[in-house]
């Protein structure tokens, strides 16, 4: 069987509008034979979703994608292979989903001042018992009319410049870099398609393992720079579709954006070579 390995996806935990069960069965439909799940911030999709991945014959491998923040941007930062039960790491995930939901607390504030009656009952209706983020407020501007599409959200009030943004709360590259090697897991930088040169150069220098150099946002011409990079500082290539489900009409893309067998045992040798280990 030919292997196809999607080392980015989301489910509801996060951002993403499918159970753990769901994303899998798909998956599975669209012959992926291994993912990663790498919800924002949070771990809590991994021991179903590697419960029943055993049942259905798909791989999961543990992972997160972490908001970092270097030469005042925000960066996405994905760790694969992570101990779950890693206790640091299990303290700053709790550290971040407070604060996502202060966060959303001060966005909704900043809402309620621009006249718009949004409540963060009506938030945690959408996000249930996820890491809120600013998917889920733009959902219940779309459920309360407020918006006729989920962009509008964004250009409207909650995007990067928008009139009710709020910043995360984020670590520094160098930390997330540490604290997904201290949990035994690699670290690579997510899309790095709209970063600056000297940005991904502090990166490398801060340790990072590896490069997603497939992904949906990269035309062919940054597939082949960031491969070349990955050749030349001897780093790992990773890649996924970032599939989120329906929310961001990005519905098509599971099945699509994967890595080979060979670059997926790439990683697992580094992994032994640093003597971390990957228990199944
Ligand atoms: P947060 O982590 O709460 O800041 O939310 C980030 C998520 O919001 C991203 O992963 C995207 O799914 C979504 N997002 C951010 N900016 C936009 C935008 N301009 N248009 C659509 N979705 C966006
Ligand atoms: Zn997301
Ligand atoms: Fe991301
Ligand atoms: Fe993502």
């Amino acid at each position: 069987m030919i292997s196809r390995i999607d080392l980015h996806t989301h489910t509801v935990y996060s951002d993403g509008s499918l159970t753990p069960k769901e994303l899998l069965d798909y998956a599975k439909s669209v012959h992926l034979t291994t993912i990663s799940i790498t919800d924002h911030d949070t771990i809590d999709a991994i021991p179903e979703a590697k419960k029943y991945g055993k049942e259905i014959g798909v791989e999961v491998i543990p992972g997160l994608e972490i908001s970092t923040d270097i030469e005042d941007k925000e960066v996405h930062l994905l760790g694969y292979f992570i101990d779950i039960n890693d206790e640091e790491l299990k303290k700053y995930l709790r550290f971040f989903r407070e604060e996502r939901f202060f966060r959303a607390k001060r966005m909704i504030k900043k809402l309620n001042d621009l006249n718009i009656d949004i409540s963060i009952d009506d938030v945690l209706k959408i996000a249930k018992n996820s890491a809120i983020g600013r998917p889920h407020i733009a959902a219940a501007l779309l459920e309360k009319g407020y918006i006729n599409n989920f962009y509008e959200a964004f250009n409207k009030y909650i995007g990067d410049n928008g009139p009710a943004y709020e910043r995360k709360i984020h670590v520094s590259a160098q930390s997330a870099v540490k604290l997904i090697a201290d949990a035994g897991g690699l670290c690579f930088i997510a899309h790095p398609g709209h970063l600056k040169e000297s940005i991904l150069t502090n990166l490398i220098n801060a340790g990072i393992d590896g490069i997603e150099v497939i992904h949906p946002s990269h035309n062919d011409f940054q597939v082949k720079f960031y491969r070349g990079i990955v050749n030349q500082y001897c780093l790992l290539e990773s890649g996924g579709s970032d599939f989120h489900g329906s929310i961001k009409g990005d519905e098509r893309n599971l099945g699509k954006y994967y890595i080979s067998k060979t670059k997926f045992e790439n990683m697992k040798k580094m992994l032994s070579k640093s003597e971390r280990s990957f228990d199944d």
